[in-house]
């Protein structure tokens, strides 16, 4: 994971932390998260804004298989956003990631709860297992999340179910054991609970 340095206060950040935040020239900076909701307040008049941090968290699966996750708290003029990312090898495309959006003014602590209650309820359910032929479809509902495959120059999507990266063609494989089957397609922002 390449840290990379906020062009404000200089401090070394994760790439889960750091905004490409555009500045009033249109010219894009890469600031932390706390130059970033610093500039914001001040922008969206917020008095009194206190940059929420919150230590990472370990949360378990249905497998019992342990997960940590980072928090970036984010705020976009009358909304704060709390995500969670888990930090899966190399590629930033793999693992679970959550979102939640509420009012700037709600307490971060209270939003830090209703994330984590919602990891918690991702987390309890899985959608895929493996047997002898592969990866299947554990009953008839997969939950997951759109990401470019890495490819330059592609155009098609890889997908994340239960936390892990599944390549496009592997997913249509997956799919063939429901040849004939009728799907319902739904897309749902980040924020919303799958
Ligand atoms: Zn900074």
């Amino acid at each position: 994971m390449t840290e990379q340095t906020c062009f404000r206060c200089g401090a070394r950040t994760p790439p889960y932390d750091i905004v490409n935040a555009a500045s009033s020239d249109g010219t894009y900076r890469l600031l932390c998260s706390g130059c970033f909701n610093e500039d914001m307040a001040q922008w969206a008049d917020i008095v009194g804004f206190e940059h929420p941090q919150f230590t990472p968290v370990r949360l378990l699966d249905a497998d019992g298989d342990s997960h940590e996750f980072h928090f970036r708290s984010l705020l976009l003029g009358d909304q704060i956003s709390l995500e969670a990312f888990e930090l899966a090898g190399n590629d930033e495309s793999e693992g679970y990631r959550f979102q939640i959006l509420d009012e700037s003014q709600s307490d971060p602590f209270v939003l830090l709860g209703k994330l984590v209650q919602k990891m918690m309820r991702a987390l309890s359910v899985k959608h895929l297992h493996e047997d002898a032929s592969g990866l299947q479809v554990a009953g008839t509902m997969v939950r997951g999340r759109i990401e470019w495959d890495g490819v330059e120059d592609g155009r098609l999507p890889c997908v994340v179910i239960d936390g892990k990266r599944v390549e496009w063609n592997d997913f249509g494989a997956i799919l063939m054991a429901f040849e004939g089957w009728q799907f319902r397609l739904e897309l749902l922002d980040p924020s919303d609970e799958a």
